[in-house]
């Protein structure tokens, strides 16, 4: 089952404050939208990001990965169908359409979206009102409204792709959202429970208290890697980026530097998200040989794309030779120029087996590595 997202963040809403538009305001460092990107990545396969023309360089300097990226039009409509339209060759069987100024939408909204588009057409988070509601006027209650049977709307809308496409096609009349569309073109649309959380920004105070929010709710996660590789004929070595002269060199499918690799897989292991075999088989000849920064490179972008960064990392590599000592700065300095953190978060150390087992034979080095990532 394909799914898609489509992230609209083509509106120039300034009501929280400040010159830029709410979804490219800071929050905990980062601009809204990045959070709303890095928590649909976690569940998409594909993610449409619909633009203002005038944000494009801003989502360039932001680094993330977006399948596509459009220019959304002048009403909310019209950006979602921009969306819509952009994924017609990718074709999609699921179509997640979500404001991307609700960052804070959690792993439990998305995937139960989802899962209810197995028995749906559509199917959106919303909340029951719970509170009193009344008719006013000129700063008088002029009657009660019943709140029965009454909810407040949220996104992310999921739909099946083609039957949402259609429906915006033949759209004639304005439509407060997705699932208006939706109805307006006789789906059915499933109410999934949504969260207080899950709120859009829309005023300064929104954003302060999504921030009081973030902070309450910090991801840390430790991942570990572990990596073997035997030696062979060679005359050098490369461990964690540093090419070292060697009797023998090490064996493997890409240049085999099994520091790296256990550091990567560690990364993918704090992501949740497989190992380096998986992203890069060996049965992939374009791979042979490879180096394997291109492996880490990967691994750390997969990170900022699901809006964690690298607090620390920790490699320990097992063997009697080469001497690690000397190579220890330079290949903290390696590994700090292909992750991008500061070289003191970054720890490369090394052990001897006491001459036993395979690293004490000398006949392969072992590694093994730690890494924290925390949401950013
Ligand atoms: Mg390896």
């Amino acid at each position: 089952m394909t799914v898609a997202a489509i992230i609209v963040a083509a509106g120039r809403g300034t009501r929280a404050g400040g010159d830029l538009p709410k979804q490219w305001q800071l929050l905990a460092g980062r601009p809204v939208i990045a959070h709303t990107f890095a928590a649909m990545r976690r569940h998409c396969e594909h993610i449409c990001v619909v633009l203002h023309p005038d944000d494009l360089d801003r989502w360039e300097a932001l680094a993330l990965r977006a399948d596509t990226v459009v220019v959304g039009g002048q009403t909310r409509d019209a950006s979602v169908r921009a969306g819509l339209e952009a994924l017609r060759t990718r074709a999609p069987e699921l179509v997640l359409i979500h404001d991307a100024a609700r960052p804070l939408v959690s792993d439990r909204i998305i995937s139960d979206v989802i899962a209810a588009l197995a028995t749906h057409a559509g199917a959106a988070p919303a909340i029951a009102v719970n509170d009193s509601l009344w008719s006013g006027a000129n700063g008088k209650v002029t009657g009660a409204v019943d709140r029965d049977g009454l909810f407040r709307a949220q996104t992310p809308q999921g739909f099946h792709y083609r039957a949402i496409l259609d429906a915006h096609t033949q759209l004639s009349e304005p439509a407060t959202d997705d699932v208006a569309v939706a109805r307006l073109a006789g789906l059915e649309v499933a109410i999934i429970e949504g969260d207080e959380k899950n709120l859009k920004i829309t005023t300064k105070g929104d954003l302060s208290r999504i921030n009081k929010l973030l902070e309450h709710d910090m991801d840390v996660r430790c991942g570990n890697g572990y990596d073997v590789h035997r030696f062979g004929e060679g005359d050098h070595v490369w461990l964690c980026g540093v090419k070292i002269p060697h009797g023998r060199g090490l064996q493997g499918h890409s240049d085999a530097d099994v520091g790296m690799h256990a550091i990567t897989d560690a990364i993918y292991g704090a992501l949740g998200m497989g190992d380096i075999g998986q992203h890069f088989p060996p049965s992939d000849p374009q791979w042979k040989g490879a180096q394997s920064h291109i492996f880490l490179r990967h691994a750390v972008q997969l990170a900022a794309d699901n809006g964690f960064k690298i607090s620390n990392i920790d490699c320990t590599l097992v063997c009697e030779h080469p001497k690690v000592g000397p190579h220890q700065a330079t290949m903290k300095a390696a590994i700090a120029a292909i992750t991008g953190i500061n070289a003191a978060r970054i720890s490369v150390k090394a052990t001897t087996s006491e001459r036993l087992g395979f690293t004490g034979r000398e006949e392969g080095i072992a590694a093994i590595a730690t890494t924290t990532l925390v949401s950013s």
